[in-house]
């Protein structure tokens, strides 16, 4: 196929920062009509969102969830990510499911739609769980008005307006009605960004000590596969990919690509393309210029990939039956909180006496041409690392916590806890909390610790600290 060249004569190249203008427009003041006015509202409708405004309406709050799609899931349906890791953890040789609480409700819903396959091994050492992401929407939308969330789609997050430094007392959000506010007595940033964070003035990092981030991948889906001649195609697929860069035929993105059955075993999604700028740095998610040029670089890795799929046995008759709304997003802005979780916590299977969920994924690094897994000591230790409660506490603000992608973890250690599992454990975790601080007029940061974990645990959640670890997958 020929190759299509970089976003053509309408975009502007990708570089550190290519819109800042010296130019600029001035707008004028307005008044924003008040959307509504709530106890709590949650930006970002993925696994740490629908998480946090679950738990937030079922502590007795008035709570909102804000997206700007119409459906939720965030990157596992917004970027075909179809595939739940981080429910489970390898447990001294054993498999678990550590992450249970809300994800629970979430995945018995998927499952009541037939959504749902059992959990699938991954290199041999832990489990992952593959779904539909039309089930995924459907169970999310169900699970949130099972406990009266009000939900706000197609809004996105602008800005805020704040007390004083210390305190959010707006959301802004773009509608197609125009802008509105939404008012709120604790904010719970879900974005996985960390945008109304960064807009209160958070303290934030992006990247590794040289500002390098996880490469964002473009996801899709293929039909049409015979699964019998395919086989475990997934064992023979990195082999083939070897043996057709050497003949010169193909040449991929990156190493370890990932192509797995879905529910319907002639369905399999395909993890297999990498976002670089023309410097070879990863794809900015906060640039709209890099965007631009990751989601048509995507598409055409995209269908590179296929064109060499389609060589493999059992995919011959395949064809893409969905390219994501959006690129996927790995890694972007990371709150500095009151602690960083790290790399060594994860690999050390770290515990802490505020812990709200465990996180029993490996480190899991997409750097150029390559994805590199670092796994605790399999089988000498319990395969999993705590949450503390502070990683979810933005330094120098009173009324806001942070869950999922964006909450306080270094490079290394979000690589690890940016999964799923993870996202949901400090939702519930962030949504708890803040009600919990309302009920006793108290900011998040003050609120005891104990408390929550208690609740947590009555939730049904697992969160370490000597509990007995669920059985069961
Ligand atoms: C290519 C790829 C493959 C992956 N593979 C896996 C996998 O196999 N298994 C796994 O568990 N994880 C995987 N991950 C990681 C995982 O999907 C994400 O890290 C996880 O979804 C993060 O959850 P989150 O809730 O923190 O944020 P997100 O899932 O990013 O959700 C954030 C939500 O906020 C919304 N939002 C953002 N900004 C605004 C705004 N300003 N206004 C309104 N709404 C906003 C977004 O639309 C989105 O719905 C993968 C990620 C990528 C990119």
């Amino acid at each position: 196929m020929a190759k299509i060249p970089y976003p053509g004569h309408h975009a502007r190249p990708p570089s550190g920062n290519p819109t800042l203008s010296a130019k600029t427009i001035e707008e004028p003041a307005r008044k924003i009509p008040l959307y509504g006015e709530y106890e709590i509202v949650v930006l970002g409708g993925g696994p740490a969102g629908i998480a946090a405004a679950v738990a937030a309406a079922r502590g007795g709050r008035r709570t909102l969830l804000i997206e700007r799609y119409g459906f939720l899931g965030g990157m596992g349906t917004a970027a075909g990510v179809t595939n739940f890791c981080g429910l489970h953890a390898n447990v001294y040789g054993q498999m678990h499911r550590v992450v249970r609480g809300i994800a629970s409700e979430l995945l018995a819903r998927i499952d009541r739609l037939d959504g749902i396959n059992a959990p699938h091994l991954i290199l041999g050492k832990i489990l992952a769980q593959a779904y539909d992401t039309a089930a995924y929407k459907i169970a999310a939308d169900d699970l949130l008005a099972s406990h009266r969330v009000d939900v706000l789609f197609h809004a996105l997050g602008a800005g805020v307006v704040m007390h004083d430094e210390r305190r959010v007392h707006a959301l802004m959000v773009e509608t197609k009605a125009g802008r509105r506010a939404v008012t709120a007595d604790v904010f719970i940033d879900c974005s996985g960004d960390g945008d109304l964070a960064a807009w209160a003035g958070a303290r934030h990092e992006v990247g590794d000590r040289q500002g390098h981030m996880l490469y964002p991948s473009m996801m899709f889906r293929l039909n049409g596969v015979d699964p019998a001649r395919a086989g475990d195609a997934w064992r023979t697929i990195p082999a083939l990919m070897e043996k057709a860069e050497a003949a010169g035929t193909h040449r991929f993105p990156r190493k370890a690509a990932i192509v797995r059955p879905q529910r319907s075993p002639i369905e399999w999604r395909v993890n297999f393309t990498q976002l670089a700028r023309e410097d070879g740095s990863a794809i900015s998610g906060l640039e709209p210029d890099d965007l631009t040029r990751g989601e048509i670089e995507g598409r055409r890795q995209a269908v590179a990939a296929f064109e060499f799929l389609r060589t493999v046995p059992g995919f011959e008759k395949s064809y893409i039956v969905d390219l994501p709304p959006q690129l996927g997003i790995r890694e972007t802005r990371r709150i500095v909180g009151l602690y960083l979780l790290s790399g060594e916590d994860v690999l050390d299977c770290a515990s802490f006496d505020d812990s709200i969920g465990v996180n029993g994924w490996p480190m899991e690094s997409h750097v150029a041409g390559d994805v590199i897994f670092k796994f605790p000591p399999i089988p000498q230790s319990r395969g999993f690392n705590e949450l503390p409660y502070r990683m979810l506490i933005p330094e120098g603000l009173d009324n806001l916590l942070v869950a999922g992608r964006c909450a306080s973890m270094t490079h290394e250690g979000q690589s690890a806890a940016r999964v799923s599992g993870a996202c949901f454990a400090m939702g519930e975790a962030a949504g708890t909390a803040a009600a919990m601080a309302l009920d006793g007029n108290a900011v998040p940061r003050d609120i005891a610790v104990d408390k929550l974990q208690d609740r947590l645990k009555q939730q049904g959640a697992f969160i370490g600290r000597g509990q007995p670890i669920p059985g069961g997958l």
